[in-house]
C-alpha cells in the first residue's frame, strides 16, 4: 500500500515537473549536491513531508534556491539562524551564476573525524592551531561541489575560477576575509590577502578539496579597501 502511494506520488511529481519544465526555458536538471549528498530533486524532498522549520528571510530564499545544494545538517543550520546573515548574501551572489553544495557550516563541521568542533581550531592543523574556529560561531561555509563538480581535481576550471572571480567582485567590506581552496584555485585567481584570499602553503594543501568562506570577526572585514 505504502508503496503505491509513492508510485502515485512519483508519477505526480514528474507530470509537475514535466509541466514546470514546459514553461521554462532550459531547464537544468542536475541537482546543486550530488545524489545522496544533500537536499535535491532526486531526494524526494516532497513539499508535503517538510518540516515546519523552515527559514525566514534570506536564509529561506536561499534554501529554496535550486541553484543552492546543502548537506542536511547545513539546511538545519539555514533553518535555525545560526549562519551568518553575511555569508547567506554571499551564497545569494554566487548562485546567481553556479550551482554550488555547501557540506557544512557549523553542524557536522570537523576538523578531525569524530571530534567535536569546539571554539578553536585544534593544534595540529596547519599553523592554523589555537586559532578561532569561524565555523562554530556559524561564520564559515565549506564548499563542495561547484556546478555539479567537486571542487578536487577541478580547482582550475572555467566555472571554479569564475566562483572566484564573483566572491572578489563583492565589495570588500561584505566580502569573506577567510577565502580558501585548492592551490591550483588560488594561483591561477591571483588575490592576495588584501583582497580576503588566504594563501599560506599548509592551508592550500588542507583545501585541496573544497573552498571555505568565512569571516575572522563577529562584525566588519580585514579586506582592504
Ligand atoms: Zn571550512
Amino acid at each position: 500500500m505504502a508503496r503505491a502511494i509513492l508510485v502515485a506520488a512519483l508519477l505526480l511529481l514528474t507530470a509537475l515537473l514535466l509541466v514546470a519544465c514546459a514553461s521554462g526555458g532550459e531547464p537544468d536538471l542536475s541537482p546543486a549536491c550530488p545524489p545522496g549528498v544533500g537536499r535535491g530533486m532526486w531526494d524526494l524532498d516532497l513539499p508535503w513531508s517538510e518540516e515546519d522549520g523552515s527559514a525566514d528571510g534570506a536564509a529561506g530564499r536561499l534554501l529554496g534556491d535550486p541553484d543552492f545544494g546543502a548537506t542536511p545538517e547545513a539546511a538545519r543550520d539555514l533553518e535555525a539562524g545560526v549562519v551568518d546573515e553575511r555569508l547567506v548574501a554571499v551564497l545569494r551572489a554566487v548562485t546567481e551564476r553556479h550551482r554550488v553544495c555547501v557540506e557544512a557550516f557549523k553542524e557536522g563541521h570537523y576538523f578531525e573525524p569524530g571530534v567535536p568542533d569546539g571554539p578553536r581550531i585544534p593544534e595540529g592543523y596547519g599553523e592554523a592551531g589555537g586559532l578561532p574556529n569561524t565555523h562554530y560561531f556559524g561564520r564559515a561555509a565549506d564548499v563542495w561541489w561547484v556546478d555539479g563538480k567537486p571542487v578536487e581535481g577541478n580547482a582550475a576550471d572555467p566555472e571554479m575560477l569564475d566562483v572566484g572571480r564573483t566572491l572578489a567582485g563583492i565589495p570588500a567590506r561584505r566580502r569573506p576575509d577567510q577565502i580558501i581552496g585548492p592551490a591550483a584555485w588560488s594561483n591561477s585567481l591571483g588575490y592576495g590577502r588584501e583582497w580576503g584570499w588566504v594563501l599560506e602553503r599548509d592551508q592550500l594543501e588542507l583545501h585541496a578539496d573544497h573552498i571555505h568562506l568565512g569571516y575572522m570577526d563577529e562584525r566588519g572585514t580585514r579586506n582592504a579597501r
